[in-house]
């Protein structure tokens, strides 16, 4: 059932079902009423019409009186002379004005004169002089029809008079076959309803006669119709308001319910900001604002989640960003400096390394690491004196910092971050360590990669390229000189000249010192695109990307005359510092040598002739002039 149908109900049920029980009482206490006072009003005419009866029995009473001591109609009686009983009581009511008079004995007349409407008899029991019952005399001095129409002069009220049962008189007509009440009623006579009262009274030869009065039930009718309006007229004031009534609660209690249902659908709908208004003090202004605060705390609440979701997604993005770059321990350091910065809320971070000195270097930072700067350098510092991580306070912001350590123990870097406003909670410290760990594994496990990549193209012993790399190098230029033709392309081979001597005299190890030392003077002399590397035993050999043969020649000659100029810390044949010299081969890519192969056959060739004409010298291919120091 709906709220408008329970509402509906209610009314009905409160308002309506008792505003017509109210209706039906009223309407019969005014019946009520007006019947009462209609017969109250009745009853005291009545009484009149009875005085008036009453006063003609008296009259008729002084009458009987002088009839019972006339001496003829003792005389008469005496005698059983009905004639002359009748013809003296004839004469007597003429002279003394009684409308009829009469002498009746046992039941039956012994003489009757007069008028035979005559009405309300005196009675008077007649006795012979031997004291014997001669009849009882009955005398009336009043009609029935001039008696009604006193009546109703005296009383207002319509009068009907029957006699045994017959209207002898009345002052309305139409009353002829209408039974008249014995004491209170209603009648109809002709059109019109009356409201009857009626009394008895006993009439001649032992009958009886009713006098009714009439009142026209309009009268009373005309009143009642008016206290009936009236009650109308108020019940339905009283309904209008109680109507207004409800229809203003019931409005106002839809609007409140509205608001709610408006309301819990927008939050429904993920709208937190929705709100109820609330006014004034009632239960719905204390549910609006309890309303109100949940979904104030569920709109905060969907704000933290929008929050933490835009951190996790911008650490993610980080995290994607280190996956997809190959990252070296800088771009580690600053991955993981900028998501503990925005997963956590930092508005500064940064992270160093310790310099030479051992000072810290920054390497990293995001945020306005300058406003943070003092909280930042001292969590850091202190984090560095400790050993561990370490929580700052300087004026409004909080710094946290944390050393991060290789496996042998060694501080690789301090990542700090700062944050205005609230220090760092236990949850906040967690992930900072785990996210710092995680970079901390991570440079090692970066550091590794570089040095095993280093290894793998590296020879040990010289710190120059190994003969894979050289290989790999030397046919990749290779390929580039034959896609740009104008791009020259040389190979320099570089053999210690009696080598072996020194190997003899000195010992492996101080071999292996110059074979060093000779590799490095090589190293140092070579461009930034040049590539050095070691051949093989103690023949070392440079590749020359854009040197054709002068250039390289001549660059085989520097290196020729740098190596000749060491001062070697190992002892000379002649007592003072060793000397080695080197001979050098040099090809150029498209003199005689078209691929990798022929470019090592032609500068081996040219290494060969040059230790043939006496090492210490660089050969070119072999139409080209050599040269030698000296
Ligand atoms: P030449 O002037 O003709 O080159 O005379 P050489 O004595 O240098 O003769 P050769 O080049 O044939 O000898 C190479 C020697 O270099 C042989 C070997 O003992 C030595 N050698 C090769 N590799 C190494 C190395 O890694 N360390 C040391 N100490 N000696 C090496
Ligand atoms: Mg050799
Ligand atoms: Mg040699």
């Amino acid at each position: 059932m709906s709220f408008r149908s329970k509402l509906a109900l209610f009314f009905f049920l409160v308002v309506v079902v008792p505003m017509g029980s109210v209706a039906f009482v009223l309407f019969r206490l005014v019946d009520e009423s007006s019947t009462g006072k209609a017969d109250a009003r009745l009853a005291s005419r009545q009484e009149v019409a009875v005085n008036l009866t009453r006063e003609l029995r008296v009259r008729g009473g002084v009458i009987a009186a002088r009839v019972a001591r006339d001496p003829q109609v003792a005389a008469a009686l005496a005698d059983g002379d009905r004639a002359a009983l009748g013809a003296r009581l004839e004469a007597l009511r003429r002279t003394s004005g009684a409308t009829r008079i009469a002498i009746v004995r046992r039941g039956g007349p012994l003489a009757d004169t007069g008028d035979p409407d005559a009405v309300f008899p005196a009675f008077r029991e007649l006795t012979l002089p031997d004291g014997r019952v001669a009849g009882l005399l009955e005398v009336a001095v009043a009609d029935a029809a001039p008696f009604a129409e006193r009546v109703a002069r005296v009383t207002g009220l319509e009068t009907a008079v029957s006699i045994g049962g017959r209207v002898a008189g009345a002052t309305i007509t139409g009353l002829r076959d209408v039974a008249l009440p014995e004491r209170r009623g209603a009648v109809s006579a002709g059109a019109v309803d009356y409201r009857a009262a009626s009394y008895d009274a006993p009439a001649f030869t032992q009958g009886i006669s009713r006098v009714t009065v009439l009142e026209p039930a309009a009268l009373s009718a005309g009143s009642r119709q008016q206290s009936r309006a009236l009650i109308i007229v108020l019940l339905l004031g009283f309904f209008v308001i109680a109507l207004t009534l409800t229809w203003a609660v019931a409005r106002s209690l839809h609007r409140s319910m509205q608001r709610f249902l408006l309301a819990a659908r927008r939050i429904g709908a993920g709208d937190y900001g929705a709100r109820v208004p609330t006014v004034g003090n009632d239960d719905f202004a204390a549910l609006g604002e309890e309303f109100n605060k949940m979904s104030a705390r569920l709109e905060a609440r969907e704000q933290d989640l929008r929050r933490e979701r835009e951190r996790l997604r911008l650490a993610m993005r980080r995290l994607g960003q280190a996956f997809a770059s190959n990252l070296d321990r800088d771009g580690l350091l600053d991955v993981v400096v900028s998501a503990t910065g925005e997963g956590l809320g930092a508005d500064a971070g940064r992270a160093c390394i310790p310099g030479d000195d051992g000072a810290l270097v920054p390497v990293a930072g995001a945020g306005d690491t300058e406003a943070a700067a003092a909280a930042l350098g001292a969590a850091e510092q202190e984090a560095l004196a400790r050993g561990a991580e370490a929580e700052i306070v300087r004026g409004s912001r909080a710094a946290l910092a944390l050393p991060l350590r290789a496996q042998d123990g060694a501080v690789i870097a301090v990542v700090a971050i700062a944050r205005a406003g609230t220090s760092f909670t236990e949850a906040d410290r967690e992930i900072f360590r785990y996210l710092a760990g995680q970079a901390a594994q991570s440079i090692e496990n970066v550091d590794l990669h570089h040095r095993i990549e280093r290894q793998a193209v590296t020879d040990a012993l010289t710190g120059l390229a190994n003969r894979r790399h050289f290989e790999e190098r030397l046919a990749a230029e290779v390929e580039r000189a034959r896609r740009f033709p104008d791009q020259p392309l040389a190979l320099v081979l570089l053999d210690i000249d009696d080598f072996k001597q020194v190997n003899d005299r000195l010992g492996h190890v101080a071999g292996d010192d110059v074979l060093r030392a000779v590799a490095r003077a090589m190293e140092q002399g070579r461009r930034d695109v040049d590539l050095a590397a070691r051949f093989g035993g103690e023949e070392l050999a440079l590749i020359l990307p854009g040197a054709g043969l002068d250039g390289a020649l001549r660059a085989a000659e520097r290196v020729r005359t740098a190596i000749a100029a060491l001062d070697l810390p190992l002892a000379g044949p002649d007592g003072g510092p060793l000397h080695v010299t080197v001979s050098l081969g040099v090809a150029a890519f498209g003199l005689g040598a078209h691929d990798a192969e022929g470019l090592l056959e032609a500068a081996d060739a040219a290494l060969y002739r040059a230790k043939r004409a006496g090492k210490n010298r660089t050969e070119g291919p072999a139409a080209a002039t050599g040269l030698r120091s000296e």
